[in-house]
């Protein structure tokens, strides 16, 4: 594989393997048929449509955030697709096309259910909970931080349940390597679920990395209880599960000079190809896998912001300019929020299957004239 993106007829390029993403649905799957339990692809990770073709077979429907991505995932997959919305930004204007388009909206507040539920008919209607049970230390992506603005809060829901909601929703974590929050948030909705007839539905979000837990045996157990007393059907949603490791940048060095004694190659890429570096300041896997010893450089983005910077990597020799840097693991997150600041193209878009790259989309100066000739 190294070899087949050292060898990528462009660069910067952004490779979908196809394979691993289908790897990662077997794992899924197996959960799936031992629970009985409905699958959901969050396509907000990764809209790609040749990934939601690949996807479409082995889902029971998407997750969607917008309209936009409503209309994406119905054009690709087509009438028959179901789509489940939850967001907390709603429009009424919007609201007629999105009952058409969804099967399920979850509704992110109590004032949005009531403002917008009668609106129209033919969907499911839903509440997106929050049970303010926190597992995260960063609060930037946790929806259970103090004041949030994702679900209602389950005390508040206790004496104001509206009769006419046939779903719950949740959704209270980030790429979590293990179970037990969602066991003990469960845990601790069966008092409140106890007071009301089983549901139609109930969606237990994203969040959690399915494709790599190998333990299933406690979920598989609070998913059988959810099915006996609490809901008819229960959803899982999540996105990165299905994509991040599936996911690669390639890049290649432009440049490659000293700065305060340590070297720093400049890359064809940036933190704009993969704004959660910069906003999270995480530092990507570099791959393959750093070798224990050898020299260390920066790896550096090409736009004019100082701290577009990925962070100090280990090779067993300096790579030269011209040769190849690649990131794995970058498969949910990125591309999406992908920007061209600076002026810098978006990468190309590479599938990779069966051993084999094919080009899927490459951008050129006309989308960016498109966006900025106004
Ligand atoms: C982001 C999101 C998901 C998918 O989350 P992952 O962490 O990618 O699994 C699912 N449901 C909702 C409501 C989300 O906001």
């Amino acid at each position: 594989m190294h070899n087949i993106f050292f060898n990528l007829p462009s660069s910067p390029a952004f490779v979908i393997d196809t394979d691993q993403v289908l790897a990662n649905l077997n794992r899924i799957n197996t959960m799936r048929q031992a629970s009985g339990c409905k699958v959901l692809y969050a396509m907000k990770a990764l809209p790609l449509a040749a990934l939601l073709r690949v996807l479409k077979p082995h889902v029971d429907g998407i997750a969607v955030s917008s309209l936009f991505e409503a209309r994406l995932a119905k054009q690709v997959l087509g009438e028959e697709v179901s789509l489940h919305l939850t967001t907390p930004g709603l429009r009424a204007d919007e609201f007629a096309e999105l009952a058409q388009l969804c099967s399920h909206i979850s509704f992110n507040s109590l004032e949005q259910q009531r403002r917008l539920q009668a609106l129209a008919e033919g969907y499911s209607p839903g509440l997106r909970i929050n049970p303010k049970r926190s597992y995260l230390h960063d609060d930037r992506y946790n929806p259970c931080r103090q004041y949030s603005k994702l679900g209602i809060d389950t005390a508040e829901l206790q004496n104001a349940w509206p009769e006419s909601v046939q779903g719950l929703h949740l959704h209270t974590l980030f790429a979590a390597h293990y179970f037990q929050p969602l066991i003990e948030t469960v845990h601790s909705l069966l008092p409140l679920l106890k007071q009301h007839g089983k549901l139609k539905w109930l969606n237990l979000g994203g969040g959690y990395l399915y494709n790599s837990i190998t333990d299933q045996t406690e979920l598989l157990a609070l998913l059988d209880i959810l099915h006996n007393d609490y809901a008819e059907q229960v959803f899982i949603e999540p996105g990165k599960a299905f994509v991040g490791n599936a996911g690669y940048l390639i890049s290649t060095v432009l440049d490659s000079f000293i700065s305060d004694g340590k070297t720093v190659l400049i890359l064809d890429t940036s933190v704009n190809h993969h704004p959660e570096v910069f906003e999270y300041q995480t530092r990507p896997y570099l791959f393959p896998t750093e070798p224990e010893t050898g020299e260390v450089a920066i790896l550096a983005g090409s736009t004019c912001l100082a701290g577009d910077i990925f962070g100090e990597y280990r090779f067993k020799q300096l790579p030269k300019i011209g040769e190849r840097i690649m990131f794995c693991d970058v498969g949910a997150y990125s591309l999406i929020k992908a920007n061209r600041f600076n002026g810098y193209n978006l990468p190309d878009i590479y599938q990779l299957k069966n051993g084999q790259t094919t080009l899927l989309k490459q951008y050129d100066y006309a989308d960016y004239e498109r966006q900025w000739l106004v």
